[in-house]
């Protein structure tokens, strides 16, 4: 087990005209599961690729357990990858796979590799597979002979890159438990690059947030769920994803209004208008999660909005409603209202977040919190 730490990575391609990864930073602690997540070409890939040594950094360093592993390859690097394709050599059995790296990386004796493959190969539950070869496999059993061929080397780090996007949906639930099952009885330190939100959040002890080459969050599900440093990260982790809406700040008082100046008109009160850095007048982004939106009691000062859409999801409903091109309500199911009807909503003030609508920046104070604590040894 080990901890990893990245400063300033930087990846250029093409002489500079493409910025793959931009000066991130990251730190993971001994035994941290980490994931990372961002759009199509925000640079997660390069990233793991310069972790695993597959790649050469423009510019900064990494650190396995204190150690700068920068100029090692990627064979000296006590580094194990899980790929999305698998990557299994296919005239190879599933045991000579699982043995081939013990046979090219360690001194182990025939039997001493024989028992490691076996316990490897009793942790993923393929025993009775070590004589086939991959193209006699399923796309999940193929899978777990990677993630047994990574075990069987009981590496310092393993990296996961999109491990189970060729898989159905059913096969990724069950895959994603698999692998946390795994990371908790090896406490290996992972990080695991994914698209999915979904995935990341429900994975990770910590998420890492990219966007075009940038490092835009590092920190908790929760806390990166509950406190976005950015609307790109507000925006992007939930689904269905965050409302926004572009509205004034007013004083009124010690409280605050925030209006489109037509019909949209919601009060803040003092105690939220002290926790945010905004003037009298300005500009401001408002970022509410869907299941933050209620209907307003009788006599509850509420905004009046029409129902487009009812979609029913079985536990709740999701209203789409007239404020501007989409925003979108999460109710209880039992919260029917007909399409067309007008209704007043109301709002968990303490979840509503404001952002800067240029910079995108959180105007919370204390928007971000402090980095989770490590995992118990
Ligand atoms: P995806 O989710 O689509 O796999 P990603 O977040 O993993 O995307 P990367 O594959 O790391 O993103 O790519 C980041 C950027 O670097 C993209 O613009 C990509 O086109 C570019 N890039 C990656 N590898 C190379 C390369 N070998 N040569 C030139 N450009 C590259």
């Amino acid at each position: 087990m080990a901890s990893l730490q990245v400063t300033g990575l930087r990846k250029e391609f093409d002489r500079g005209e493409i910025v793959a990864v931009d000066d991130v930073d990251l730190e993971v602690q001994d035994g941290e599961f980490v994931t990372v997540v961002g759009p199509s070409g925000c640079g997660k890939t390069t990233t793991l690729r310069m972790i695993a040594g597959l790649e050469k950094p423009t510019d900064g360093s990494i650190y396995l357990d204190g150690k700068d592993i920068t100029s090692q390859s990627a064979r000296e690097r006590d580094i194990a990858m899980v790929f999305q394709n698998y990557a299994l050599y296919p005239h190879k059995t599933v045991y000579q796979n699982m043995a081939f790296g013990l046979r090219m990386s360690t001194d182990l004796t025939k039997s001493e590799r024989e028992e490691k493959v076996q316990w490897a190969a009793e942790m993923m539950d393929i025993e009775e597979l070590l004589e086939d070869k991959p193209d006699e496999l399923s796309g999940g059993q193929k899978q777990r002979v990677a993630l047994g061929r990574a075990i069987v080397r009981e590496p310092k780090l393993f990296l996961f890159d999109e491990p189970l996007s060729n898989l159905d949906a059913k096969l990724r639930t069950t895959m994603r438990a698999e692998i946390q099952r795994l990371q908790d009885e090896l406490g290996i330190t992972s990080v695991y690059v994914t698209h999915d939100q979904e995935e990341a959040m429900t994975m990770g002890d910590k998420i890492v947030i990219l966007r075009d080459g940038e490092l835009q969050q590092i920190g908790a599900p929760t806390s990166v769920y509950d406190k976005p440093a950015n609307a790109f990260v507000g925006g992007f982790v939930g689904s269905p994803s965050m409302n926004f809406l572009d509205v004034y700040a007013r004083t009124s008082g010690d409280s605050l209004v925030l209006t489109d100046d037509e019909s949209f008109r919601y009060a803040l009160s003092p105690e939220y208008a002290a926790d945010v850095n905004v003037q009298d007048g300005q500009r401001v982004q408002m970022g509410v999660r869907p299941e933050d939106i209620y209907t307003a009691d009788p006599g509850e000062d509420g905004v009046e909005t029409t129902v487009d859409v009812l979609e029913p999801v079985g536990s709740d409903n999701y209203l789409y409603l007239s404020i501007r091109d989409e925003f979108i309500a999460r109710v209880n199911a039992d919260v029917k209202p007909t399409v067309g009807e007008r209704i007043e909503i109301t709002f968990d003030e303490s979840k509503i977040r404001l952002f800067d609508p240029e910079t995108g920046e959180s105007l919370l104070h204390h928007a971000v919190e402090e980095e989770p604590p490590a995992p118990e040894a």
